[in-house]
């Protein structure tokens, strides 16, 4: 599936994984009877009074009660305890009535006029006084009695939720108390695969950090029949809308350990997360069932009550009761099955390291396996028993990677297994839980037919999920704030990794068109820091998003050109050797780097300024002979004209000249302007080398002139990245009204010449969008010529691509981009050449080149014949890279009637299983004869779409900003607006709208400013 259904890159979002290791949480931290984030952390409202609460009309508000004043009595009377906090109210304000002596107070006079000093030094006696009396006057009148204050009072403005059972609920936050924290669980599980249900008995082993009257923690859609604490019988309160269950105690719990004990059944989830069945169909027409999990971010408490959070780590023991012909898995290797003599095995785990709860998996299912030993692990591919041939790369390849990793991190893998397992339905690209990472079929497996794009693929998830098992699972981000510190690393290491293991794989321009996208989406107003403020699990959801994953990733590149690429590794092996087992956040990575780094830099102060702003800095460059002026704004295309001066990078701005290419420069720019000296006279300057650095580069027009000139005479004088990197910015610089459009084709008039991907793939992708939106807005005089414009560009490039087996990497993602831009153009015989292939192959004489299957099955299915052809591809092919590029055709047929019955039966999950349905969208709304039906049906059918997929989610992201992404007018901003300010607590808070909205104003913006433009120069 693509990443975020984005245009731009084919990798399907490695999205969600999880994993971790831990050590002690930090008991520092925990050790008080607070939300368990950090208090002095600026990033979270640590107020109660801060924490969003649900709508206000479901609950009991009572103010003026202390926590543990709530006796039986008063929770059971609403309109009584309403009452009685509002009399405690007034009765406190009577407190502070203003019959205080200390406010009588007179400064003594004197009959004659005073000097001047004294009259001075009255004055400052007086407000002296007067402020003293203020303070005293606002203290409670407890303050100075013998007793002094009760603790009710700090606590006066809590209000509490009311639990299911009537009474109020003792929590009134979303993050759980740390006054309690788990040390380990033991959890045994019986799935029944035909009723679908599942039972479960939990015992976890608590400690008591500071006493308390309450326990607080998960569960979710679960029925506990029984619960006990240190072996006697508890009651359950529960508060739904928080997924909190708690325990009330008369008396403090004391300091140390307790057990509480959970009995519990629950159905099998039907949503893609928690505990959930998945069913395929077997190549013999047989329906077969599984059970799975997927726990990020929030869902083990859908499983097993718990205390869900990253920070509370702790060690899990696992027995997972099943019928013979199943096998189980889970995070740790089995250590003994028992016979129950009644047809049931009982599965026994090892006890696990200590780890997040989100991290925890297992899988009940009928696969097959291949193993292989590493270092001191043994590492299976397991996989539905048709498919156990495709098993074979995935296993070499993790291997491999471990390998790798483990020399690389200077840490062996602390498990004795690692498991992969392709999961027939499933919702993410893969999950990297510790021990037993799970995976969509199509990310891990590889048949014969596999190009080496399918197997890049491949290998990026398998090398990110691997790189999790050190970033997030060793060491893990304390808060979902910093899911960066999981997601950006884990996407940068597998850049890296298979950079160096695999150097065909050609990773090195994905990652540079990795990183277009994600200035792309950080462009936005309502884009956020990197390090943002999160609370509630809607934006905990909305976390799994571009700024993690590609951003992060892009600023960890950037630091390590910076720092050098030993420094960062040895800053990576130090922090990974200094948090092992805990947990962490962004300031810990810095200071590790800190301690390793030689450079003048202070790596904190620097890294700062990239995670905790959002967006990215422009930074405008003017020379005057040798002396350059630097100037750095924030890179905002805001349709709204909101300014932002404030924000300001510290930016480790590289640059090369003519007079010796390839010698990067550095220069630290700190501050809004800065001025810098050339040693000699040059040509040309480029900055932000070889695309390093998250910013955009602006010059003035002598300094684009000379540029221009340098790419027209010999465009080898820049990297091909650098070629890349001037287009890319020419046209966001152009977006932002920067440049006009005439200035970026004079840039694009050396294309012709261009032989390289990154550059010509980038241009493509740039026009491409320009041509979308005017295509889109029936502006079918200039479509046409633009569409004539990239043929004049690129059809010389277009006509001599080859139709055979290629296999090179980077020729085939050139060739695909190219072929798949003529035949939707329908220009250089392109249709007839794809079709050609087609006949052939349907008569078996013949394989289709994998990178050109898309195009070539994208025009056969606009007759009937091929529909069918390829529907049954869909249905029959045991490929998954074969599967899903007939499902990408399926979608883009032209005809409305086929159309509307892909959305339905993808959403219902009838034939096409219902985690497509973001990649189906995505793929119907890049044509103009769908985009709008797609729009409609997901307007029409919202109410069932956040059935499945959870509000925030990457799904849900996806789908908004696939719909809108391309509407450029005014009554289209109505409507998007309309719709989405009427789903209310159905998902209008989510950050994606802001963004779509925004999107279409910019959209708009643009088209205004460049029609006349177009109709010009185009
Ligand atoms: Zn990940």
């Amino acid at each position: 599936m693509d990443e975020f259904g984005s245009d731009r890159s084919p990798l399907p979002r490695n999205m969600i994984e999880n994993s971790m290791f831990e050590e002690e949480p930090d008991v520092v931290d925990l050790a008080n009877d607070s939300p368990s984030y950090p208090i002095d952390s600026p990033s979270y409202p640590i107020d109660s009074d801060d924490v969003v609460y649900e709508p206000r009309s479901s609950r009991l508000l009572v103010r003026g009660l202390g926590e543990n004043d709530l006796d039986e009595d008063e929770e059971d009377y609403e309109s009584s305890a309403r009452l009685l906090g509002m009399s405690f109210m007034n009765r406190s304000s009577n407190q502070r009535s203003p019959g205080s002596s200390y406010t009588r107070q007179q400064t003594p006079g004197s009959c004659s006029m005073p000097s001047a000093r004294t009259m001075v030094v009255g004055i400052l006696i007086l407000v002296l006084v007067a402020s003293m009396a203020m303070v005293i006057y606002f203290l409670p009148g407890c303050t100075f009695t013998r007793s002094g204050c009760k603790k009710a009072n700090s606590t006066m403005e809590k209000i509490y939720p009311i639990s299911t059972s009537g009474e109020l609920f003792p929590w009134t936050e979303l993050r759980l108390p740390a006054s309690v924290h788990p040390v380990h669980y033991n959890i045994s599980l019986h799935p029944n695969l035909t009723s679908m249900t599942f039972q479960g008995d939990v015992s976890i082993s608590v400690e008591v950090l500071q006493e308390t009257k309450k326990i607080v923690l998960h569960s979710s859609n679960m029925s506990i029949t029984k619960a006990t604490f240190d072996g006697k019988d508890v009651k359950i309160l529960e508060y739904k809308p928080w997924q909190q269950i708690a325990i009330k105690f008369k008396e403090d719990l004391q300091k140390g350990k307790h057990v509480l004990n959970f009995i519990y059944k629950a159905n099998l989830s039907t949503s893609y997360d928690g505990f959930y069945n998945s069913s395929y169909e077997d190549t013999t027409g047989i329906k077969r069932v599984l059970a799975a999990t997927q726990f990020e971010p929030l869902a083990a408490r859908k499983a097993f009550p718990c205390f869900d959070e990253p920070a509370f780590k702790s060690t899990f023991l696992i027995r997972i009761t099943r019928e013979p012909k199943y096998t189980s898995l889970s995070n740790m290797p089995k250590a003994k099955t028992t016979d129950l003599k009644n047809g049931l095995l009982v599965d026994e785990f090892e006890k696990s390291v200590k780890m997040s709860s989100y991290l925890v998996a297992f899988v009940v299912a009928e696969f097959s396996s291949v193993s292989k030993n590493v270092s001191n692990s043994t590492v299976s591919v397991y996989a539905v028993p048709d498919k156990k041939e495709q098993m074979h790369y995935a296993l070499d390849t993790a291997c491999r990677l471990l390998e790798f990793y483990n020399k690389f991190f200077d840490s062996d893998y602390p498990l004795s297994k690692l498991d992969l397992v392709a999961i027939p339905d499933f919702l993410a690209g893969a999950m990297e839980n510790w021990g037993l990472i799970t995976f969509r079929e199509t990310t891990l497996l590889v048949g014969n037919h596999s190009s080496p794009i399918d197997k890049q693929l491949v290998t990026s998830v398998i090398a990110h999920e691997l790189a999790h098992q050190w970033f997030g699972n060793l060491v893990t981000m304390r808060w979902w704030n910093d899911l960066w510190l999981n997601e950006g690393f884990a996407t940068y290491m597998q850049f890296m990794s298979i950079e160096s293991v695999f150097p065909d794989l050609n990773m090195d321009t994905e990652f540079l068109s990795v990183r277009f996208k994600a200035l792309a989406k950080d462009v936005l107003n309502s884009s956020h820091p990197v390090s943002a403020i999160v609370n509630t699990p809607e934006q905990v959801e909305e976390m799994f998003d571009s700024v993690s994953y590609e951003k992060g990733a892009s600023i960890l590149l950037m630091l390590s050109s910076a720092l050098t690429k030993e420094e960062f590794q040895k800053g990576l092996i130090e922090y990974l050797q200094t948090y092992k087992f805990a947990n962490t956040e962004s300031e810990d990575l810095w200071n590790s780097l800190r301690q390793v780094s030689k450079q003048p830099f202070n790596v904190a102060q620097m890294m700062n300024t990239w995670t905790i702003q959002k967006g990215f800095p422009l930074v405008t460059v003017k020379r005057n002979g040798t002396q350059v002026t630097l100037t750095q704004e924030h890179f905002l295309l805001n349709p709204d004209n909101v300014t932002d001066d404030s924000s300001l990078w510290h930016i480790p701005l590289t640059y090369v000249n003519d007079s010796c290419l390839g010698c990067k420069q550095v220069f630290h720019l700190k501050n809004k302007t800065a001025t810098l000296k050339l040693p000699d006279q040059v040509k040309w300057l480029k900055f932000n080398y070889m695309s390093d650095g998250f910013y955009i580069v602006h010059y003035d027009e002598e300094g684009w002139r000379a540029l221009i000139e340098a790419l027209k005479a010999d465009f080898n004088v820049l990297t091909h990245k650098d070629r890349a990197s001037l287009i890319n910015n020419v046209f966001a610089l152009s977006r932002l009204g920067k440049v006009s459009f005439k200035q970026v084709l004079n840039l694009m008039d050396y294309i012709k010449k261009e032989t390289e991907t990154a550059p010509l793939t980038e241009a493509l992708f740039q026009l491409g969008q320009i041509f979308g939106l005017l295509d889109k807005r029936s502006e079918l005089n200039l479509a046409s010529r633009m569409s004539s414009y990239i043929i004049d560009h690129f059809g010389f490039l277009m006509e001599n691509q080859s139709w055979e087996q290629e296999s090179s990497v980077s020729k085939m993602t050139l060739r695909s981009a190219l072929l798949d831009m003529a035949c939707s153009l329908d220009v250089a015989n392109c249709s007839q050449n794809a079709k050609r292939l087609f006949d052939k192959w349907l008569n078996k004489s013949f394989e289709i080149p994998s990178d050109l299957m898309t195009t070539v099955f994208k025009v056969a299915v606009q007759t009937e014949d091929g529909w069918g052809v390829l529907l049954d591809t869909y249905k029959y092919s045991i490929y998954d890279p074969e599967k899903r590029k007939a499902l990408k055709a399926l979608a883009s047929t032209q005809d409305v009637r086929k159309i509307i019955w892909i959305l339905q039966n993808t959403l219902d999950g009838s034939m096409i299983p219902t985690p497509e349905f973001p990649f189906v969208v995505h793929t119907i709304c890049r044509n103009f004869a769908g985009y709008l039906y797609a729009w409609d049906f997901v307007k029409e059918n919202w109410d069932k779409i956040i059935q499945k997929f959870p509000i925030g989610s990457f799904a849900i992201q996806s789908l908004i900003t696939s719909t809108t992404s391309q509407f450029s007018t005014k009554t289209h901003l109505m409507e998007a607006q309309n719709f989405f300010s009427s789903l209310g607590v159905r998902g209008s808070q989510m950050r994606v709208v802001q963004e779509s909205i925004e999107t279409i104003k910019m959209n708009m913006r643009w088209i205004e400013k460049n029609l006349e433009t177009l109709q010009k120069w185009l």
